[in-house]
């Protein structure tokens, strides 16, 4: 055996995205202790940093140390208790791990289904809300991976708040893409991962929790069940002043790569990363129209940054992408669920979108499935 050299592949898939080089050197320097004073002065800039991508000012806004996976089950696990209901908006791969979330907390799921490559419907959601008075939290997909979609969240929240209920958002694939307004959403729970729009490698979820959503974790009836989510005890470690609590050892190199990545996205600015993201997915778009290849979800709730492509009759959605990977070394995903061998799902996230990007993925596309490029 001898050192693990991994390929140069191009992620065009559903995240992970490429990461840039100034973020893998920042993961490649000295790792430090987690205690050292240096590092907890970049924690504190990390924070900030996370506050401006999520445009925010809540106090709880952290990276939880495991992907976005974890990131779902601390904002289900902190806020509900058993014996709560939560209105679970479903319209796709990832809706369905929200209600499993709720089902293993021995809370009530009250599911809002749509059919996968649409959005959330809102007067549904509105309709459960009403007719379940009491109800702890409303939870949604802001950005659906598995089929492209936008939900509209700005709504969602406010309905969410109408009926007392909190706003759970899963953020994971529209952090730094597509506009997510925290504050002005009143968004009560917000998770997302590193490794899509923000370019950072996998294995962190940033979060972000409202004043309301604090004051929810501090009523809680049950202690959160599991400890090393218990984010009563992770502000703990995380918090300023001097007052730091070790709780567990923190991913160091880990988070001088999120650090570095969300520098970028500031440098950047993010109106700009949006309005990168648009461009180059109606550049893709374009070059898809010309081959004559169709685009799953309605423009109006399309994501510039998770692009579902179905696969034309007569061609095989596995061969295609296996010859981008073996010949072209591009990597593009697979539908997942009732979409696995009906669409591909091209990732522009992050790093990865840019027009190199998206012009090499048309080429490639137009030789293995024999179509014409533009
Ligand atoms: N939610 C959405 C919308 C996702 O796209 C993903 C991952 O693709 C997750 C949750 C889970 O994140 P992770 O794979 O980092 O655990």
């Amino acid at each position: 055996m001898s050192s693990f050299q991994p390929p140069d592949v191009l992620l065009l898939g559903p995240g992970p995205s490429p990461v840039s080089s100034r973020v893998l050197d920042a993961i490649a320097r000295p790792t430090i202790g987690h205690l050292d004073p240096r590092f907890i002065g970049m924690m504190e800039e990390l924070k900030e940093l996370l506050r401006y991508a999520f445009q925010t000012r809540n106090a709880l806004t952290v990276p939880i140390s495991a992907p976005g996976s974890a990131g779902m089950e601390a904002a289900f696990v902190n806020l509900i208790e058993p014996g709560d209901k939560v209105v679970v908006c479903q319209n796709g791969v990832f809706g369905a791990r929200m209600r499993e979330n709720v089902v293993r907390i021995g809370a009530t799921p009250i599911m809002v289904s749509d059919p996968f490559g649409k959005p959330i419907d809102l007067e549904k959601a509105e309709a459960a809300l009403k007719a379940n008075p009491g109800v702890k939290a409303l939870a949604f997909v802001h950005a659906e991976t598995s089929t492209g979609v936008e939900s509209d969240a700005a709504v969602l929240c406010a309905l969410a708040r109408e009926h007392g209920a909190l706003s759970i958002v899963d953020a994971v694939t529209s952090l730094g893409g597509i506009p997510l307004l925290a504050d002005e959403w009143g968004a009560d729970a917000i998770y997302s991962g590193s490794q899509k729009c923000l370019s950072a490698p996998p294995g962190l979820s940033p979060v972000t929790f409202s004043e309301r959503a604090v004051e929810a974790l501090k009523s809680r009836r049950t202690p959160v069940q599991s400890w090393f989510l218990d984010l009563s005890l992770i502000m703990g470690y995380w918090q300023g002043g001097g007052a730091r609590a070790y709780h567990h050892t923190a991913p160091i190199n880990m988070l001088y790569g999120l650090h570095e990545a969300l520098l970028i996205l500031r440098e950047e600015g993010l109106d700009a990363a949006f309005a990168r993201h648009r461009h180059n997915h109606l550049r893709l778009r374009k070059g898809l129209d010309a081959m004559g290849l169709e685009l799953l979800v309605a423009e109006e709730s399309r994501l510039p940054q998770l692009n579902a492509v179905v696969v034309p009759e007569g061609v095989s959605e596995m061969e295609v992408r296996k010859r981008l990977l073996d010949e072209f070394s591009i990597e593009i995903g697979a539908g997942l669920g009732e979409l696995a061998g009906k669409i591909w799902r091209i990732g522009l996230m992050g790093a990865g979108s840019n027009e190199r990007s998206v012009d090499r993925v048309l080429e490639a596309l137009a030789v293995c499935t024999g179509r014409k490029a533009a």
